[in-house]
């Protein structure tokens, strides 16, 4: 099976805004009055007179520009005189209490399909960060769809009114038909949504989600409040070689892939999928970290999934070998010439996978170094564990506090603030030996494989990372 790590689509990007809810509370009623179009009606509690829309997210720009007929009424229903100052900028002369406008939602792009809403053909995905006005806080919303459309969400509810919804975090599918299988995993509910017809048993997939949140629990040891909402979707644009695309957002997973993607084991590649995605709801949803440290909640995810899928047996340890041995040729065919903070800062401004690649060979690094100084008595998994004990606070640097856990132990200090806020370059040549692992460049691809004359000490680290000989 091919990993999907190399050149991961998906952009997930937790959102750290403090709203001040000066316009209270607000129902909201969402219509769809033309395939591809909806109509959105909201009502405050207290009258405003200024609405922003979010117009760049996950480096997608121009999102407000699908907006039109913004009017606005006072609460005595006169005109309260709006004006479009910017894109997705309004302002109205006298106080409103009511608003409404169109959303055109019909050309999702490769770019922005699991970003921003759309809606194409039986599906569509809406998410309130992108249709709701950013003043809003606590909502309200109905939906009113056509015959047979229906809608499901994680917010708790139904189609006549789902309430207490935050905007930044709330999605919803609608379609005209869905399975749905809701399961409770170790206490956390864990329900998988399923539009569109695949070549895979719906059960099976829903099984394969259920298993890698069963590891994730048994990893972090911290019962998601929320749960988790998993969605699979018909992609609704081409993308490319890579066939699907997802974002993880609160606690909803979003997966659109193409049902003719020629999968040999589709279940085989959700579950590869569902390593990564599922890992995002701890981390960095499940956080209250502040600050881009996306090197960890991408890179150190991406090997995290990695040994996952090993333990699951979803791949075996030659494929481990050779996704970080491709990792490593990604790296090496880009610049690093930036540190992993100044690459997560620039993210969705720079081309190239540094916080990827890096951080996934650096979480890599990490493991095996603190498997043989403590002799295997503790892997890179206890960070996790520490991560969700209550040990980081909340509300501080990502980075500082990330940095400061993983240098923890005695023998790791200094290692991570060293490739982290440094350009300290990775020579995996040099550093693999020790460990009983050879890289082998001599060819188009590095070839990552065991030492055939282990020691010992080698021999019992690798069996704790998953190789059985
Ligand atoms: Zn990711």
């Amino acid at each position: 099976m091919h990993d999907t790590t190399t050149t991961e689509t998906q952009r997930i990007q937790s959102i750290h805004r403090d709203f001040v809810g000066t316009n209270g509370t607000q129902s909201v009623t969402i219509k769809m009055p033309l395939p591809g179009q909806v109509q959105i009606e909201a009502q405050s509690s207290t009258p405003s007179d200024s609405w922003s829309f979010r117009n760049a997210y996950a480096g997608v720009l121009g999102i407000a520009e699908r907006i039109s007929d913004f009017r606005s009424t006072t609460s005595s229903d006169e005109d309260a005189g709006v004006k479009k100052i910017a894109t997705g900028e309004f302002r109205s002369d006298l106080p409103a209490s009511k608003i409404s406008y169109r959303v055109n939602l019909s050309k999702p792009t490769a770019a922005d399909v699991s970003h921003v809403s759309w809606i194409a053909g039986d599906y569509g995905l809406l998410m309130m960060g992108d249709l709701l006005p950013q003043e809003f806080a606590n909502i309200s919303v109905r939906f009113e769809l056509p015959g047979m459309w229906s809608v499901t969400s994680s917010s708790s509810g139904t189609a006549n009114l789902y309430q207490d919804v935050a905007p930044e975090k709330a999605v919803f599918l609608i379609g005209r038909s869905f399975y749905k299988a809701s399961q409770v995993v170790d206490d956390v509910p864990v329900t998988t949504v399923i539009g569109g017809r695949w070549p895979f048993k719906e059960r099976d997939a829903a099984g394969a989600a259920t298993r890698v949140m069963k590891s994730y629990l048994a990893l972090t040891k911290y019962k998601l409040p929320a749960g988790a909402f998993v969605l699979i979707a018909p992609l609704p644009v081409k993308v490319g070689d890579i066939k699907w695309r997802a974002e993880t957002r609160g606690s909803t997973v979003m997966l659109l892939i193409d049902p003719d993607a020629d999968f040999n084991n589709w279940v085989g590649q959700l579950s590869i999928i569902f390593t990564h995605e599922l890992l995002h709801l701890w981390v960095p949803n499940g956080l209250r970290l502040e600050g881009d440290y996306d090197w960890f909640f991408e890179g150190f995810t991406l090997y995290t999934a990695l040994q996952t899928a090993l333990k699951l047996k979803i791949i075996d340890f030659n494929e481990y070998l050779n996704t970080l041995g491709r990792v490593y040729d990604s790296y090496l065919s880009h610049d690093d010439d930036l540190s992993l903070i100044e690459a997560s800062e620039r993210r969705w401004t720079t081309p190239g996978s540094l916080i990827y690649d890096k951080g996934m060979l650096l979480a890599f690094l990490y493991d095996l170094k603190i498997r043989k100084e403590s002799r295997g008595a503790t892997t890179l998994s206890d960070r996790y564990r520490e991560l969700f004990s209550g040990a980081v606070a909340a509300n501080t640097s990502g980075n500082d506090a990330i940095i400061a856990l993983l240098d923890s132990p005695p023998a790791m200090n200094g290692f991570a603030r060293a490739y982290v806020d440094s350009k300290a370059k990775l020579e995996l040549e040099q550093v693999l030996p020790s460990y009983g692992l050879t890289l082998n460049s001599s060819s188009k691809q590095s070839q990552l494989s065991v030492n055939p004359d282990l020691n010992a000490e080698q021999r019992q680290l690798l069996r704790s990372l998953g190789y059985r000989k």
